[in-house]
């Protein structure tokens, strides 16, 4: 997702349940992630190229770093180890075919993007859950500007460029990849919390 909707979907998530200064370093290494350095070879960041096992190992790895950084009082570590864990589960539903499975089931009558659920097991582990390969060239002209018309006439139906939901310019199926990220990372954020005693919960959170 776009920079600007990642920090926004982060701070609608976690405003009432984190300070601004856990916040500022969660979202500076949510967006970390899109650096450079990230986008190559780091499928696991994104949920990308159906990366699924890697991905989730990664996510684990984050809680793992965020639960032995919290007792050792590495406030900065954890938060940033929860804000790269963030940046992951909020691609998965703009990067994979989650929504659109979801949104299959009401075809008729499509309900508001509020009510999506973004955690059903029988998508999250159906065969027929994919995300976006990153098909090259063309996923890479894909993001200049001005190309992207061109870039689209050649990629495949499961590429990346094709399967992305990115922004609300890649249409209405955005409004449900943004719900569904913000209720997902709300859920990371209890689930985290359930693990830890009320103390670190109050350390983590930063809230008095
Ligand atoms: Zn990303």
């Amino acid at each position: 997702m776009l920079k600007t909707i990642h920090a926004e979907m982060t701070q609608t998530a976690l405003e009432t349940r984190m300070s601004p200064r856990a916040l500022k370093i969660i979202i500076s290494a949510n967006l970390g992630q899109d650096a450079f350095s990230g986008q190559v070879g780091h499928d696991e960041y994104h949920f990308d190229n159906n990366a699924f096992d890697k991905a989730n190992a990664y996510l684990q790895a984050q809680r793992e770093t965020l639960r032995t950084a919290l007792p050792a009082a590495n406030l900065p570590l954890a938060w940033s180890a929860f804000g790269r864990l963030t940046h992951a589960v909020q691609d998965f539903y703009s990067h994979s075919n989650y929504v659109s499975m979801w949104l299959a089931e009401h075809a008729d009558a499509p309900p508001a993007p509020a009510e999506i659920d973004p955690l059903r097991k029988d998508l999250l582990e159906s065969p027929r859950l994919h995300s976006g390969r990153v098909c090259l060239p063309w996923d890479a002209v894909y993001f200049i500007p001005g190309l992207r018309g061109l870039a689209l006439k050649f990629l495949p139906e499961d590429s990346h460029g094709k399967m992305n939901l990115d922004s609300p310019q890649q249409g209405t199926k955005f409004a449900y990849a943004r719900a569904a990220a913000i209720k997902r990372t709300v859920y990371e954020f209890d689930y985290v919390a359930k693990g830890l005693s009320a103390e670190l919960v109050r350390k983590f959170s930063d809230v008095e």
